[in-house]
């Protein structure tokens, strides 16, 4: 059984990326959840040195659990395309680079998948909350799509301008919020939180 958080209670967003940020808070808003950012409090971002999202995500949100005293959400999520073996994946934000330049890490996974035929490409979330006495619960959440190039649109963050969800016209970065959180790997996984641990 997982652990409930009742409305009201606080819990702290352990993220330092303004486009997690952005979305998870507009995901948690309608209910009733006090919610504080890792940055906000000062937090410093744990080294993320795990091979996989949900390794990642544990050890962001255990880090500002107990840093806290409070329960901690962290989102660790990344762009895979297939004709790269799955890379960028979890290095996703390391190949933007120290500016996080992502039109340059767009056009390195462009570069990379030189003429390949293989489009295909999908977005993974994995959603930890841990608690301040080391229990966690970990939530995995995947967008299948295409990649296009050149890159479309400027209303996300990250790859979105590049990829096109299956049997979409829109890629990510020319699609309203609303729209995209209807369907991204982050809402996927964002609804068995809110089964598990709101429900
Ligand atoms: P991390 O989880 O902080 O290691 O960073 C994940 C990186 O994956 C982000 O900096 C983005 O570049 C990319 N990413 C994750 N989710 C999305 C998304 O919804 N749209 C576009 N890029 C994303």
């Amino acid at each position: 059984m997982a652990r409930k958080l009742q409305p009201g209670a606080r819990l702290v967003l352990a993220s330092h990326n303004k486009g997690k940020l952005r979305e998870i808070e507009a995901l948690l808003r309608p209910l009733g959840i006090d919610v504080v950012s890792a940055g906000a409090l000062g937090l410093p971002e744990p080294a993320e040195d795990a091979p996989d999202f949900a390794g990642n995500a544990r050890i962001k949100a255990l880090a500002a659990a107990t840093a806290t005293g409070l329960p901690a959400l962290s989102d660790d999520s990344g762009f895979c395309v297939a004709a790269l073996d799955g890379a960028p994946g979890v290095l996703s934000a390391r190949w933007a680079g120290p500016s996080k330049d992502f039109s340059q890490a767009m056009a390195l996974v462009h570069t990379r998948m030189g003429t390949s035929d293989d489009r295909r490409a999908w977005f993974v979330a994995a959603l930890c909350i841990a608690w301040p006495d080391g229990h966690t619960e970990t939530f995995l959440g995947r967008i299948d799509g295409t990649v296009v190039w050149p890159p479309r649109g400027d209303k996300g963050f990250g790859y979105d301008p590049m990829f096109l969800p299956s049997g979409g016209s829109a890629t990510f970065g020319e699609m309203d919020p609303e729209h995209k959180h209807a369907m991204s790997h982050r809402a996927r996984a964002f609804a068995q939180v809110l089964a598990a641990c709101f429900g």
